[in-house]
């Protein structure tokens, strides 16, 4: 499919979206959006302006004195009414996705319509953000703890799952009767774009949700040294994210952070080894590596190695490659020119230090982002593939002995995000799941990301988590209140 096809109509008309109005570019300074899958420019984004943002920090005060009165059960019916928007629309927001990031249609749907669940699961849980009452020391006393949102949020959204990610974080944001002011990825805009245009179909209200795009780091210290926001969420690399934290902790503000990873998978070998490595294989497929709980370090035990190697590479260095809009790709191009040149410098980087190019190892035709589907073996601990998350279709396997000499080996890095075990022993199970660094363990499957179970890293990738029965923790503050029936 050419550049001209992907222009077509459908492409989601870009904006910002402030105080409940879409605003187009005008006079504002605009960027290209470019379809991965051919390096052509074919959408332009506007920049918010400084005016832009102080209307939309005025806003998201002013609704937040309201939004934070709502009822839950108001709150609810419209965190209801965004998931099913979400899959009535599902299909063209999933189209633009592949057009503007590049994974293959079939994965864009999926984010598109896993968001509704999370949307509903939000929908319940607001309204469930209960209190408690503390026994008091004197009968003629009540006392009882509230927890009340904690203010205007400033969300930064990555270009992996453009959708997804934005979604989490405006649901958990509103759900706890936050507003919030979101700048989503500018390489990957339609998904917040189309976001915007979801809640504000939905019915709520303006200044609750605003979205804004420009130079990341200049929106972000503008967003963060403002004394109207009370909270930070960020999903990106561990580098950025240290950045602003710093920032963020300056100004003594809340952050939820989810970091980058860099995911050990441990395959003992009592695993179904074949079917591991195949598991493996779609699973590593998935948005081209660009997944920050993606497997990304396979530890594999001696006996199982050379079969696992073999599997693995021979499923995973067949996928078929190409533009995500075709019909039979596998597997879509990385969604920016950077990514390609970091999986070369791994790639070099993985030569020079001794490690087997198995398969792939470099980059496909010369239009769009593509990237070969990669196996490296043999390398040590401390090439760079090995200790940097790599974040593209580059997969180091290297083999071991021991259970603590895995163990050692796969907590060795300053990353806590995901961590993946493959046995058939219970015990083996077990021991590991206590002992890995991590924030999430998945054993024998990919069990990770649902709107019901919480995400998050541990170490360097990251603090708070998102999902789950702990989403909304990050959003609230404690109040506790006492009160006497008379003057003692
Ligand atoms: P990058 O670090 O330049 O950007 C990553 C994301 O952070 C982008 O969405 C970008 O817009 C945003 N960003 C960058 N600087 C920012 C700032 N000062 N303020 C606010 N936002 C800022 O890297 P990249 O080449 O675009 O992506 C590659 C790296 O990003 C990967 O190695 C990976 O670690 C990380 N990443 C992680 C996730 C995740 O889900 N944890 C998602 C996307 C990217």
């Amino acid at each position: 499919m050419d550049a001209s096809t992907h222009s077509s109509p459908a492409y989601e008309p870009l904006a910002l979206y402030i105080d409940g109005e879409f605003i187009h570019a005008g006079e504002r300074p605009e960027q290209d959006v470019i379809n991965p899958a051919t390096g052509a420019a074919f959408a332009r984004l506007p920049h918010a302006t400084q005016e832009d943002l102080d209307r939309a920090l005025a806003a998201a005060s002013r609704a937040f004195q309201t939004w934070r009165a709502t009822s839950p059960l108001e709150r609810s019916a419209i965190l209801r009414r965004v998931g099913a928007l979400i899959r009535e629309r599902a299909v063209s927001i999933a189209r633009n996705i592949t057009l503007d990031q590049g994974k293959p249609l079939a994965e864009a749907l999926q984010e598109v319509t896993t968001c509704a669940e999370h949307a509903e699961w939000h929908a319940e849980e607001c309204r469930r953000i209960y209190g408690r009452v503390i026994p008091p020391r004197s009968e003629s006393v009540r006392q009882w703890v509230v927890r009340e949102p904690i203010g205007v949020c400033a969300a930064f959204s990555p270009w992996n799952f453009p959708f997804n990610q934005a979604l989490r974080k405006a649901v958990s944001a509103l759900g706890a009767g936050c507003t919030l002011i979101l700048k989503g990825p500018e390489d990957s805009p339609s998904a917040v774009v189309a976001l915007a245009r979801i809640f504000h179909d939905a019915g709520l209200p303006p200044g609750c949700l605003n979205v804004v795009w420009g130079q990341p780091a200049q929106i972000s210290s503008y967003l963060i040294q403002s004394p109207i926001v009370r909270k930070i969420s960020f999903t990106g690399s561990t580098a950025v994210g240290k950045t602003l934290a710093s920032m963020a902790g300056a100004h003594m503000k809340r952050m939820t952070m989810e970091l980058g990873g860099h995911s050990p998978v441990l395959v003992f070998d009592d695993a179904d080894v074949e079917a591991a490595a195949r598991f493996l294989a779609r699973t590593k497929t998935r948005n081209a590596g660009q997944v920050c709980m993606a497997p990304s370090r396979f530890f594999v035990q001696e006996k199982a190695y050379q079969r696992f190697v073999d599997a693995f590479a021979s499923a995973y260095g067949s996928l078929r490659v190409g533009d995500g809009l075709a019909q039979d790709t596998e597997m879509g191009p990385l969604a920016h020119g950077r990514r390609v040149e970091s999986m070369q410098a791994l790639v070099v980087d993985a030569t020079a230090r001794g490690g087997a190019v198995v398969c792939g190892g470099e980059r496909l035709g010369s239009g769009g982002f593509f990237f070969a589907p990669t196996v490296v073996t043999g390398l040590p601990d401390d090439a760079r593939l090995m200790t940097e998350e790599p974040f593209g279709p580059v997969v180091p396997v290297t083999r071991f002995k021991t259970t603590d000499e895995v163990l050692a080996r796969a907590n060795a890095l300053p990353y806590g995000l995901a961590s993946f075990v493959f046995t058939n022993s219970l015990a083996t199970a077990n021991h590991v799941s206590n002992r890995l660094e991590a924030g999430m363990v998945s054993i024998n499957h990919f069990g990770l990301a649902l709107a019901e179970t919480p995400l998050g890293g541990v170490k360097d990738s990251g603090m708070g988590s998102e999902g789950g029965a702990e989403t909304f923790d990050g959003y609230l503050v404690t109040k506790f209140i006492s009160q006497a029936s008379a003057i003692p």
